[in-house]
């Protein structure tokens, strides 16, 4: 099962990708999240990709290429994958055929979530993420049973530094120019299935695994 789950950025890429990559047993692969593990270690990589990420900017591709390419490679990703949030431009999209095919792998399919722009303004600007374990919380919508505190680990919740209104208001423009054209580039190759992001988690997650595996 190797996926691509597409949408801007809140969507529910994020929270639909951490369940079903736990229920099909494979990785999920986040540059997002593999981002932010860099910049709190203080890494190189992290360093590099902190002001681009700060102001709700792409991190250059080739960094972004790099980092897939060493992931890939892992062992745990032979099996297969839910890539969330890359491919995010079109060389991303291309470098990640090169990859593949030097993997001898192929995508089975690109599952693309849309949601209207208002509601993603609310998930994004009322987002919560664990510290620790790295799940996501809305403060309305999907709110912890204990505030503050994860319901899984019980690690202290954040707000992401992105997740300011300006920031995703600029995200929001950095998708719909650089990642939206990958709509048309993956329907082109009869991969895309469309979900509709915007009911209750659990009704869109009923759709997402229809969606990854039901006849295109
Ligand atoms: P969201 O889930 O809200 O869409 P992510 O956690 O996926 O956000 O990404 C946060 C930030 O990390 C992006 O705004 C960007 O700066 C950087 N980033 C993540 N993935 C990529 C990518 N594939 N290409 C370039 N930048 C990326
Ligand atoms: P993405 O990874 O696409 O940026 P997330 O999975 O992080 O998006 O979700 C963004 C925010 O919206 C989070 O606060 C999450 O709890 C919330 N959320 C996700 N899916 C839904 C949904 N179907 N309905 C309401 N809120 C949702
Ligand atoms: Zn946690």
């Amino acid at each position: 099962m190797r996926l691509i789950f597409l949408g801007p950025p809140g969507a529910g890429k994020g929270t639909q990708a951490r369940e079903l990559a736990l229920e099909w047993g494979v990785p999920q692969i986040a540059t997002g999240d593999m981002l932010r593990d860099a910049m709190a270690a203080g890494t190189p990589l992290g360093a590099e990709a902190k002001s681009y990420y700060d102001r709700g900017a792409l991190v250059p591709d080739e960094v972004i290429v790099r980092l897939i390419r060493e992931r890939l490679r892992a062992p745990d990703a032979g099996r297969g994958f839910i890539l969330d949030g890359f491919p995010r431009t079109l060389p991303q999209a291309e470098a990640l055929d090169r990859l593949l095919a030097e993997l001898g792998q192929s995508l089975d399919r690109v599952v693309y979530f849309g949601v209207a722009e208002s509601e993603l303004v609310r998930r994004l600007t009322g987002r919560r993420v664990c510290r620790s374990c790295g799940r996501t919380f809305h403060v309305v919508s999907a709110p912890p049973a204990r505030d503050g505190a994860c319901d899984r680990c019980g690690g202290a919740l954040y707000q992401r530094v992105d997740d300011g209104e300006d920031t995703v208001r600029n995200r929001l423009r950095v998708y719909e120019s650089q990642t939206a054209p990958l709509l048309a580039f993956y329907e082109g190759r009869g991969l895309l299935a469309r979900v509709a992001g915007d009911g209750p988690i659990d009704g869109v997650r009923a759709d997402a695994r229809k969606a990854a595996g039901g006849p295109r």
